[in-house]
């Protein structure tokens, strides 16, 4: 049997303000497998993000099972979420989320950091990774010393340097020119044909169309989940 990297049954999620109860994830189920490059769409609102939150370990489900990669981390404690995250999650925002204090190498290197790993090492990975994204030599720059594209690509490989087995980005090109977003894109499409599995949100059916499958979310459930037959070729 193929390898679930993502099972979900029943999620549901509500925010709750006050005694309010916001209900926005409505009972979504569904697996995502080894090497798959999928897209999640649908309108502003529909629930991407909170649903991406709950697959990066950042937020948890009122409701349902989340197994990451043979861990059930629905019902987890903070801490070992923490540990499941670092370990199993690269997580690219729209907004870069880079320490503004920090070059694109001392960037790239806190999730090696956190994984216990000795500074030689983490430089020489770090460095590795950025020449992969095509920032070799802007290693020793401050996010606010690039350009938007160049931050997204530090931001990758901050996201890739610990070798998660799962690539979340939330509209990674959201913030990106078309030709800027084309290349990030085009590194997203490398990052999948070397073995990775990737899950991206875009409300752009020109972004989505990168990837091999496209989910719809409308209201807080899966409206549609097909295969890109124009997806490039690997
Ligand atoms: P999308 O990413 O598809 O635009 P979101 O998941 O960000 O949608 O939001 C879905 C709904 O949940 C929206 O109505 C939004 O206002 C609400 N929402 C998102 N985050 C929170 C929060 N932390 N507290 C309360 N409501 C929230
Ligand atoms: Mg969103």
């Amino acid at each position: 049997m193929e390898k679930s990297v993502i099972h979900l049954e029943g999620i549901r999620k509500s925010y709750f303000l006050g005694k309010n109860e916001l209900p926005v994830l409505k009972g979504v189920s569904l697996d995502i497998f080894k090497n798959e490059y999928v897209a999640l769409m649908g309108p502003s609102g529909s629930g991407k993000s909170t649903l991406m939150n709950i697959l990066g370990c950042l937020d948890t489900p009122t409701a349902g099972k989340y197994v990451l990669s043979g861990h059930d981390v629905s019902k987890m404690e903070d801490n070992d979420l923490a540990t499941v995250r670092g370990k199993e999650i690269g997580f690219v925002f729209q907004q870069f989320n880079l320490m503004p204090r920090l070059t694109a190498l001392e960037n790239v290197a806190i999730p090696l950091i956190y994984a216990g790993i000795n500074k030689k090492e983490r430089t020489e990975r770090a460095i590795m990774m950025l020449e992969k994204v095509g920032l070799g030599e802007r290693y020793k720059h401050k996010p606010n010393e690039l350009s938007g594209g160049q931050c997204q690509r530090v931001a990758i490989a901050r996201a890739l340097v610990n070798n998660p087995s799962l690539i979340l980005a939330d509209e990674p090109t959201g913030n990106l020119d078309s030709k800027t977003s084309v290349e990030i894109m085009d590194i997203f499409g490398a990052i999948h044909a070397s073995g990775n599995t990737v899950v991206l949100v875009t409300h752009e059916e020109d972004i989505a169309e990168h990837a091999k499958r496209v989910i719809r979310l409308r209201d807080g459930v899966i409206e549609s989940d097909r295969i890109n037959q124009k997806a490039p070729a690997l």
